[in-house]
């Protein structure tokens, strides 16, 4: 099913790009509990429609179901903000990982939709490896393209 929303929504020039280390971080941290959805922020800058990625920021997941679902821990999201002014960086997505559901913002997942600005990347382990990109604005959730060293991944 997601190939459908892959094909309707990556008509578009939004778009998150990424480096093969970064690609490499997020796929280490997706699967080093495969069972438990890992989560965390993207740091970068904003160009135009495109996240640019400078480094990852693993979170603990602080739910209470982390199979299925994921929260940060407030404490930590200060930590980010500090990190952030200091080197200079924004806040440029969130990502989280699905173990065992396709690569798609389930309804709990809606409710990060505050920000348009924000990439929404989602790392599924259903079938092999799969990544989604998204940008989720108030009932509106549009797929974009991920770039990893300018070589189009999806
Ligand atoms: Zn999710």
């Amino acid at each position: 099913m997601w190939q459908k929303w892959h094909q309707r929504y990556t008509q578009n020039l939004m778009c998150l790009k990424l480096s093969t280390q970064h690609y490499q971080a997020l796929l280490e941290h997706a699967t080093k509990d495969s069972k438990l959805e890992c989560c965390g922020y993207l740091l970068g800058y904003s160009q135009q429609n495109q996240n640019i990625l400078n480094s990852i920021y693993p979170m603990r997941n602080a739910h209470s179901f982390p199979q299925t679902h994921f929260a940060f821990v407030p404490q930590e999201q200060l930590q980010v903000f500090h990190h952030c002014k200091s080197q200079n960086l924004q806040i440029i997505g969130i990502y989280h990982s699905h173990p065992s559901s396709p690569p798609i913002p389930s309804k709990e997942d809606l409710r990060f939709a505050y920000f348009e600005e924000l990439s929404f990347l989602i790392i599924s382990l259903q079938y092999g490896i799969n990544l989604a990109s998204y940008r989720i604005s108030h009932n509106h959730t549009r797929e974009e393209r991920i770039e990893i060293l300018g070589n189009s991944l999806r």
